[in-house]
């Protein structure tokens, strides 16, 4: 890994880049999700030189430049504005400002507006510099205790519970680690739909008002997850990640579907055992359907 050091001696390191802000550029800057402390430096000096800043929320951006005592111009950029005003701002980078889009927290455009703008700099040919910092599912994501080799980040699910269950059943087969952003007034429901889809057994980090005084990170297998998160009103309050790990080698579920199989037809008809089977595994119903009756036939 290689980190660019400047070579001048200045006391300030950022003395040395002050003249390089690069005019007619796009910044995507990186702000806190709780902890004011995480803005990096490069944010601080970025968001106080550029001609002005896009801001979903400027009521609520005003108070984190407050705090950094920087005074650049606000702009308003969000959801129910972004088509109007995407031109307007594409316009202005073309003529030679030098802009920086932030969002309420974390990175812009994760789960936040900014892609049209990004998406149509491009087009133009306009230049683009994302200034890193935190970013929820990462920071859920590395805490977490899950395979982090490869991973999904699947956003918030759907609010309505029918079209929610969809979107959980395209991932029942997923064998990456999950990622998603959750409402704390849908966790509970939430939690249940996963328990439906990938089976009570799923190992699932949930990440709490990460960086804040509050910050909860508990790794639970989803049965036991819902019992917790049941029991304490506040694991219902304030900003959720969940992390959900991906479905088991099938080498490993099989031992587990035979596990639960042979108990279970023991006491109860195939069709019942292949059902719960299905729950508390999230296998395909066909293959546990299949194995049922194989262990039948071999018993
Ligand atoms: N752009 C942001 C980012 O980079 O993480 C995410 C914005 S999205 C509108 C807000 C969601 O991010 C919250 O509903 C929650 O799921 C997650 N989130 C933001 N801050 C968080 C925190 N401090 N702790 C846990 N989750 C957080």
């Amino acid at each position: 890994m290689s980190i660019e050091i400047p070579e001048d001696k200045a006391e300030d390191k950022h003395d040395q880049q002050k003249s390089s802000l690069a005019a007619a550029t796009l910044y995507l800057v990186a702000t806190p999700i709780g902890n004011l402390a995480d803005i990096t430096r490069r944010a601080v000096y970025v968001l106080s030189r550029v001609d002005f800043i896009a801001a979903e929320d400027t009521r609520h951006s005003q108070r984190l430049l407050a705090h950094l005592g920087i005074n650049t111009k606000l702009q308003a950029y969000h959801e129910h504005n972004e088509e109007r005003v995407t031109g307007r701002l594409l316009d202005e980078l073309q003529a030679g400002k030098s802009i920086a889009l932030i969002s309420d927290a974390g990175t812009p455009l994760i789960s936040d507006p900014g892609y049209r703008l990004v998406s149509q700099a491009h087009d133009r040919g306009i230049s683009i510099s994302p200034v890193p910092g935190v970013c929820a599912a990462i920071t859920a994501l590395s805490a977490a205790g899950l395979a982090t080799d490869a991973f999904t980040f699947e956003g918030f699910p759907p609010a309505k519970q029918g079209a929610r269950l969809q979107f959980l059943e395209q991932l029942a087969a997923q064998r990456r680690t999950m990622i998603f952003y959750i409402s704390c007034h849908r966790i509970v429901e939430t939690l249940k739909d996963m328990r439906a889809v990938f089976g009570e057994n799923r190992r699932v980090t949930y990440a709490r008002e990460l960086t804040k005084t509050f910050e909860t990170i508990k790794r639970l297998p989803l049965a036991d997850l819902i019992n917790w998160v049941e029991s304490d009103d506040n694991q219902r309050k304030g900003e959720i990640v969940l992390v959900v790990e991906g479905r088991l080698e099938v080498a490993a579920e099989n031992v587990l579907v035979d596990q639960y199989l042979k108990i279970l037809l023991a006491e109860l008809p195939v069709k019942q055992s292949v059902q719960l089977v299905v729950k508390m595994t999230g296998e395909h119903k066909n293959d546990v359907y299949k194995r049922a009756l194989e262990l039948k036939a071999d018993s």
